[in-house]
């Protein structure tokens, strides 16, 4: 293993923090020589090794609302500001939400996300649509229930938690300084803001980000720190999906190393979280998804994303299985 990297991992190993200037020269040396990269994914695999175990977390989402958003995120199909083929439909009713858990239950998923689109739900019958789904997945499902409802107040905060809700889905989706390429219509502080008053209602935290929408391996590093800042839990990476109709329908692809250290950065940087690879895993791996958990993952999304396919569960489990992970 190179030797400036295998101190720094000995150093996270040992429970220090890796600072963002650190975090640079690491990628800095990745660019420059093959056994350093080799050497960075064996360094994030023994600190996930330490810190997470062999088992991975396997997570699913519902896309319980879908379309007509008020937001220009660029990367988004759901936005009402972009011209795309995505379906539109209403909030599904608490029955439909239940019948995807108790889905995601059987394929092994240990949290499930109820995700709408929109700036957040409305106070009134969507907001009890979902409290109920809620409900009656706390008592009929073995997982953890997840929610991804836009921008929270405390209010409806404290309600999930007395419905059962475990973790609140919030990305910062990519770092402060790069935010402005991405979204418009609302601000990176909002996102902040709803991440503390779901935290501070006692739900679990999961945020983390989009790569290969035009950031720099600085904001990359930013976006870590600005997650371990927050005492984030779970981190799902998301690698662009390039859809038609977005502003990033032309974006080029990340190299399958680049989605690699990506992982293996985030995990020097944010040791005991989750790191879940979600969306994008398909189209920006390939081949190479098994190797994910040798650079640091400890868990992955199955099923499918919210606005695409994902890979047939047996595929998934097949994947698991040669990469050594029990789930
Ligand atoms: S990412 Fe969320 S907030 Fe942004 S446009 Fe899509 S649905 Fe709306």
């Amino acid at each position: 293993m190179d030797n400036s990297i295998y101190q720094r991992t000995a150093a996270v190993l040992a429970g220090e923090s890796l600072t963002a200037e650190q975090a640079l020269s690491l990628i800095s040396k990745v660019k420059k020589n093959d056994s350093a990269l080799t050497a960075l994914h064996q360094g994030a695999e023994a600190i996930r090794q330490q810190f997470c175990g062999e088992q991975v977390e396997l997570c699913s989402i519902v896309n319980a609302k879908s379309g007509r958003c008020a937001e220009n995120c660029a990367f988004c199909a759901q936005s009402q500001h972009h011209q795309t083929t995505t379906p539109i439909y209403p909030l599904r009713q608490p029955h439909q939400l239940l019948e995807a858990a108790k889905r995601a239950e059987q394929s092994g998923a240990r949290c499930f996300s109820l995700v709408t689109s929109g700036t957040r739900v409305l106070p009134g019958e969507e907001t009890d649509i979902l409290l109920r789904a809620l409900e009656q997945i706390a008592t009929q499902c073995d997982l953890d229930p997840s929610v991804s409802l836009g921008f929270l107040d405390p209010q409806t905060a404290t309600r999930l938690v007395a419905a059962g809700c475990v973790t609140y889905h919030h990305n910062l989706e990519t770092a402060r300084s790069f935010f402005a390429n991405v979204c418009s219509t609302h601000s990176y502080h909002q996102a902040l803001d709803t991440l503390k008053i779901a935290q501070q209602a006692g739900l679990r935290l999961c945020s983390g980000g989009i790569f290969g929408m035009g950031e720099s391996w600085a904001q990359r590093i930013e976006l870590a720190c600005s997650l371990r800042e927050l005492n984030i839990d779970s981190v799902p990476i998301n690698f662009l999906t390039p859809i038609a109709g977005t502003p990033l329908e032309n974006q080029p692809a990340l190299s399958t190393d680049d989605c690699l250290t990506i992982i293996s950065l985030f995990r020097y940087l944010l040791p005991q979280a989750r790191i879940s690879v979600c969306g994008g895993r398909q189209y920006q791996l390939k081949a190479r998804q098994n190797e994910i958990f040798k650079a640091g993952a400890s868990g992955m999304m199955i099923g499918d994303f919210l606005t695409t396919s994902g890979s047939a569960l047996s595929l998934d489990h097949q994947l698991l299985q040669q990469a050594g992970m029990s789930w």
